[in-house]
């Protein structure tokens, strides 16, 4: 990382509510937090899992997911998506072996564009905050609830949603994140199968198809309302927590 790119990583800790950072490397590897306060959180019992489908049967998630998205096919006509302007399916990107997996909702106009999702300026803004958790873009696993672009960005509909999830599901499954974020109230109702709003959802940690399941506000909401930023970052140190959790310490 260059002088410029620590300098503006320290800003943005700063504007999402970070109060301080060691120059201990310890503090880097430790697996608890001594910032983070006792979870205030809880886990629902409620299980709120779709049925799963049938993920490929291949060991190696690299493979298996490169399964999936031949198995969607570059040119997939399975929703009324395919007539409505998309430029190319935008199956997800990342780790195979991610611990941590984001979901979004469907692409956007950049997305569309490169084929890659959150690429946009939601996309730069959801970057530094995986980077203000001390990962790297590379290391987690991105997708979409729907691979194609709606048109002038539109809300999925229900249609298209039930032809393109299993989809994602398959890409969870082959994952098998320990954590998953969904971003935004149309992912997190998608996922939880509930019509309760983002701010009821968010703070909450959700069983979710072997993950916890952490709703928080999309990137592209904090574009227009920062404020919010404080309450994605007390989510993300939940994540954080959650993960270290997952995997305790070598004695
Ligand atoms: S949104 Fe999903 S189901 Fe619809 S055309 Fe695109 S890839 Fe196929």
């Amino acid at each position: 990382m260059t002088r410029d790119q620590i300098a503006e990583h320290l800003r943005f800790a700063a504007e999402l509510g970070v109060a301080g950072v060691s120059r201990d490397p310890a503090w880097r590897l430790r697996t608890t937090a001594p910032s983070i306060p006792p979870a205030s959180h809880s886990v629902d019992d409620a299980q709120v899992e779709p049925p799963p489908v049938a993920a490929p049967h291949c060991v190696d998630h690299a493979e298996a997911l490169a399964a999936i998205k031949a198995e969607i096919g570059p040119d997939c006509s399975r929703c009324k998506l395919h007539a409505l302007g998309r430029t190319q399916v935008v199956f997800g990107v990342g780790n195979p072996d991610a611990r941590l997996m984001f979901v979004g909702e469907a692409p956007g106009g950049d997305e569309d564009t490169q084929g890659v999702p959150f690429v946009g300026r939601a996309g730069q803004l959801l970057t530094k905050i995986i980077e203000a958790i001390g990962m790297t873009r590379d290391e987690v696993y991105i997708a979409n609830v729907i691979k194609c672009r709606p048109p002038q960005n539109r809300n999925p509909e229900p249609d298209e949603v039930a032809r393109c999830e299993p989809f994602l599901f398959h890409q969870i499954d082959v994952v098998q994140p320990r954590v998953i974020v969904a971003l935004g109230k149309f992912a997190t109702q998608a996922l939880l199968r509930t019509l309760d709003p983002i701010s009821r959802l968010r703070g909450r940690v959700f069983e979710y198809r072997g993950a916890k399941l952490i709703p928080t506000f999309h990137p592209a909401f904090l574009l227009r309302n920062p404020a919010s930023k404080r309450e994605v970052w007390e989510d993300m140190k939940l994540v954080k927590r959650l993960l270290a959790e997952s995997f305790p310490p070598e004695s």
